[in-house]
């Protein structure tokens, strides 16, 4: 390995695998600098791992099977019949994940994180001054330090990244993505009606809905975990990129609020609703859905990994795989390079088309099942596959791409 001074800025997924992963590849020194002071593991969302990149993610020891998970296996479709109350299912597609809750996944991560390595919380970076031979990073409050790689694992708005050639921005895709977690007890019933390991999409024109089991915080029961996309009535009415993280309902504009509750009222089954009228407000919240894809993973002394680099429509289902997958090749790239270029510049091969494959696979799975929705009530279980098909073929794949694109079996 190859002796020196490592920063990652940013210590959530990314910035968590990204140190693990350059500690054990044996780097001299190695720094985190998380800007948030608060607990990350607050941030309490759902998001699911497909059970293939999982097996690679535990053999490469990112994951273990003692993080809490719910296993999922079918993904039905339901439209609204008004005769039945959980909606008429057009057809199931097999669905292979395991879902997490965020929170309990980063604290396992974070676990891992040796204690050799500095995980300075409160730590915001200001501006990343790439050099021949190094990056010098500026804090906030003035101090300076000089780094021999920089790691940009800062998420959608990367500091890092802004400090290369290119300083790619993302895009909004032109929808917006509502999410929210029910409280398993809250669930309305019969019970019976959501099997457990099904990931239960509602779908309607213009957009859908998928809902599926997460583990509760620390392991402890389990919650619905929903998230609803659609476009705004009025594209006036778009969120802002900055926005990206996250608004909380009393930061939503009304008309937004309006429309998606106009939405839920014309087109779910009433099972359905319910599961969103149920949700607490304070467990809801608002994102623009976001497309971006950097033109190279890696430049001089600089390497980007997890939503720094690329970040792909959620539809994808791949954005925290993405990100450790990214930290497992960074690791193989630096344990066997045997100068920095060199393993910049390996990094940066293997890891620009794999990002860029999940991007446009998010594309064209949020075209067919948001911008181009098709006539799903007069789906059958064979059109459903066909269509499901011509959405997700081509480059990428559902869940994450193979992490040695080519060997699996
Ligand atoms: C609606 C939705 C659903 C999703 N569903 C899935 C799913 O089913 N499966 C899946 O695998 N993924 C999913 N994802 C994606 C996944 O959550 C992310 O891709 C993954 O968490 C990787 O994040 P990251 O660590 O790269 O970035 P982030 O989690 O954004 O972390 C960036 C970190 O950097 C810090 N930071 C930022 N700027 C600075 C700075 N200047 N100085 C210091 N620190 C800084 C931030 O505080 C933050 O902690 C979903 C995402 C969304 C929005």
């Amino acid at each position: 390995m190859l002796a020196g001074r490592v920063a990652v800025v940013g210590g959530s997924i990314a910035g968590c695998a990204a140190a693990l992963a350059v500690a054990r590849a044996g780097a001299g020194e190695v720094v985190v600098f998380e800007r948030a002071a608060g607990r990350l593991a607050d941030r309490g969302v759902g998001l699911a791992v497909h059970e293939r990149r999982y097996a690679e993610l535990e053999a490469a020891g990112h994951l273990d099977p003692g993080i809490p998970w719910v296993r999922l296996t079918s993904r039905p479709w339901l439209v609204r019949e008004d005769a039945r109350r959980a909606g008429r299912r057009v057809g199931a597609l097999p669905f292979g994940f395991r879902s997490y809750d965020w929170g309990s996944l980063w604290s396992a991560l974070r676990a891992r994180v040796p204690s050799c390595v500095a995980y300075e919380r409160g730590s915001a970076v200001e501006r990343v001054l790439p050099g021949p031979d190094g990056a010098l990073l500026r804090l906030a409050g003035g101090r300076e330090e000089r780094f021999d790689l920089v790691i940009g694992a800062d998420g959608y708005r990367s500091a890092v990244r802004a400090a290369t050639r290119d300083a790619t921005v993302p895009g909004y895709a032109g929808y917006l993505a509502w999410r929210g977690i029910l409280p398993e007890e809250e669930l309305p019933g019969p019970a019976g009606a959501w099997a457990r390991d099904e990931a239960a999409t509602v779908a309607f024109p213009g957009g859908h809905m998928i809902v599926y089991r997460i583990p509760g915080p620390g392991g402890t029961g389990t919650g619905a975990n929903w998230v609803f996309y659609t476009a705004p009535a009025d594209p006036a009415h778009a969120l802002s990129v900055d926005d990206a993280a996250g608004l909380p309902p009393s930061r939503v504009p009304d008309a937004l609020t309006a429309h998606h509750r106009a939405v839920v009222e014309e087109h779910f089954p009433p099972y359905w609703q319910e599961v969103v009228r149920r949700t607490p407000k304070d467990a809801t919240y608002v994102q623009p859905v976001l497309d971006l894809c950097v033109p190279r993973y890696g430049e001089g002394r600089l390497v980007l990994l997890g939503d720094a680099a690329a970040v792909a429509r959620p539809h994808s289902g791949s954005g925290a795989v993405k990100a450790l997958q990214d930290a497992t090749v960074l690791e193989r790239c630096l344990a066997s390079a045997g100068s920095w270029k060199e393993a910049v510049a390996a990094y940066d091969a293997a890891r620009t088309p794999a990002g860029r494959a999940v991007v446009d696979l998010g594309r064209r799975l949020g075209r067919a099942q948001v911008q181009a929705t098709p006539d799903w009530a007069a789906m059958n279980q064979a059109a459903l596959e066909a269509w499901w098909k011509r959405a997700s073929e081509g480059e990428g794949s559902f869940g994450g791409q193979a992490l040695d694109v080519g060997r699996e079996p």
